[in-house]
């Protein structure tokens, strides 16, 4: 298989670009895929990110539409041509950069539209016209619905994290999506899993897909020391702190389930003198963007994030990762620690197990084929308790409640719209996750030493809470829901 991009016989503008970008030969995926793509074909490519999957599809893609480029200041002459969709805001706008960054020699135009911010240059944008569109599916359908986007002159359609997009709830956003689009087109799909869901969409949307998978979601990485510490909730910020010293390390992803937690922790070692970042789906656009600049530029030490605001970020070579909860899913537990130990770079990989995380943990073994070893954590001096006045104020000032929802970091497509504001109402957290969510939030004052004992009448807001299955809401799809959505087709 070549790998060289000589090989490829990319036209000179793209090529320019390639070369500009400094990529000496191409990743398996872009091998495996570009001359797939050139020749016409559908792909269902399974690559994590981080994999080079971006160029696999829009370099051919702006390849088969150099035909097309003219430099017509004429909207009409700028149909849009291609497609791209992903699941959330940071991705799609990493995408779209890159997108900008192939075909800059180009005549060809794009763009990306997503929610959380102001329609209308998104909208002054579409209007002048554009051949690349990368969109978030709930804006996309906005634009649609405001007729800013026209799609009967689509060829090429790209989905992308589509396991992630049907994670979300966004099937019949999809649906819908395609439902405007020609029959006679190229779709290319890339998952990091081929689920019996993803399976079932690729046969409903795809046409004799070529298969690629380059690297399976169970792979962990060889250069990535692993490390699984038995500690209680109330250890985990000391352990971190700990371990960050010990190892003197420069920087480091801190994942966390929930949204309500990561903004929490992240405050915790903000006020602690750590110099952190939290990086969530109830961020305003502006302040992820920024977050992400900051740990890029090394600005930011620690980055603490929940799986879908990090996941398929353009940031590798993390010196280390720290699960500060056990994911929920085990595949989410590989693409976490793929983020350090890149590119022949040793990695650290560090999750603390609290004793409820047995479950999780006999999850993640059953993925990696492996048993995980429990190791004590010794802690160097005594654990310093919390400020029981901070705490309260810490609590009351963020409003959280246990929100069943605040665990699922779906993206807040514009917060702007009322329809999407709905639309995120009826997203699907996954029901293991609920179970979790009706779990009594955790605040510094509640973790401290001097808490009132078990036997003692429960908070109010616990004495209350009924068991997470019985809050699911009406309008939240199970699988099976969404499983039966395919059957209407
Ligand atoms: P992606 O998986 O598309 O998000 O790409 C991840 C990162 O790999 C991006 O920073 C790309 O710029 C980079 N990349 C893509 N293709 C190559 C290549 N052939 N050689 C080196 N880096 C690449």
């Amino acid at each position: 298989m070549p790998t060289s991009f000589s090989n490829l016989s990319l036209a000179e503008p793209l090529a320019r670009a390639v070369a500009e970008m400094g990529y000496e030969s191409m990743t398996p995926i872009q091998a495996q895929a570009i001359p797939v793509v050139l020749a016409g074909r559908d792909v269902m490519g399974a690559a994590q990110t981080g994999t080079g999957k971006t160029a696999a599809f829009a370099l051919p893609l702006l390849q088969r539409m150099l035909k097309h480029e003219n430099a017509s200041t004429s909207p009409a002459r700028h149909p849009v041509r291609a497609l791209v969709l992903l699941p959330t805001r940071e991705l799609a706008d990493q995408v779209a950069q890159q997108v900008k960054l192939y075909g800059k020699y180009t005549n060809l135009r794009s763009a990306v539209v997503f929610g959380g911010i102001d329609m209308k240059p998104q909208t002054l944008e579409l209007k002048k016209g554009v051949e690349v569109l990368v969109a978030t599916p709930g804006r996309l359908l906005d634009h649609i619905e405001a007729k800013n986007a026209v799609l009967n002159q689509v060829e090429y359609v790209v989905l992308d994290e589509a396991d992630r997009m049907l994670d979300i709830g966004f099937l019949p956003d999809l649906q819908r999506i395609l439902s405007f689009l020609p029959k006679q087109r190229i779709t290319l799909l890339f998952s990091a899993t081929f689920s019996p869901e993803i399976k079932r969409l690729a046969s409903s949307y795809l046409q004799d897909p070529v298969t690629i998978e380059v690297a399976r979601p169970n792979q962990e990485a060889s250069t990535v020391e692993q490390h699984f510490y038995s500690v209680s909730d109330d250890e985990k910020r000391h352990a971190l702190k700990q371990i960050v010293r010990q190892r003197g390390l420069k920087q480091a992803f801190v994942f966390v389930n929930s949204k309500l937690g990561c903004a929490r922790l992240a405050r915790s070692l903000e006020r602690e003198g750590m110099n952190t970042t939290a990086l969530h789906g109830d961020k305003s656009q502006d302040e992820r963007l920024k977050a992400l600049a900051a740990f890029k530029a090394g600005e930011v030490d620690l980055l603490v994030a929940t799986d879908v605001a990090a996941r398929g970020l353009d940031i590798k070579d993390v010196p280390a990762v720290f699960n500060f909860d056990v994911p929920f899913n085990a595949e989410d537990y590989v693409h976490r620690i793929g983020r350090t130990g890149r590119a022949g770079q040793s990695g650290l990989a560090v999750t603390f197990v609290s004793p409820s995380d047995t479950r999780l943990v006999g999850d993640i073994e059953k993925l990696l084929k492996r048993k995980i070893e429990l190791e004590a954590m010794e802690f160097e001096e005594d654990k310093p308790r919390g400020r029981i006045n901070d705490g309260r104020r810490a609590w009351r000032e963020a409003g959280e409640v246990g929100d069943p929802r605040d665990v699922l970091d779906a993206p807040r497509e514009a917060l702007d719209a009322p329809r999407e504001r709905e639309r995120e109402r009826e997203r699907a957290p996954r029901p293991q996750r609920e179970y979790r969510a009706a779990a009594a939030p955790r605040d510094p004052f509640f973790d401290q030493p001097y808490e009132a004992p078990a036997s003692e009448t429960p908070p109010a807001w616990e004495a209350g809470a009924k068991p997470a299955t019985s809050r699911v809401s009406a309008n939240i799809k199970t699988k099976r829901k969404v499983a039966a959505l395919f059957k209407s087709e």
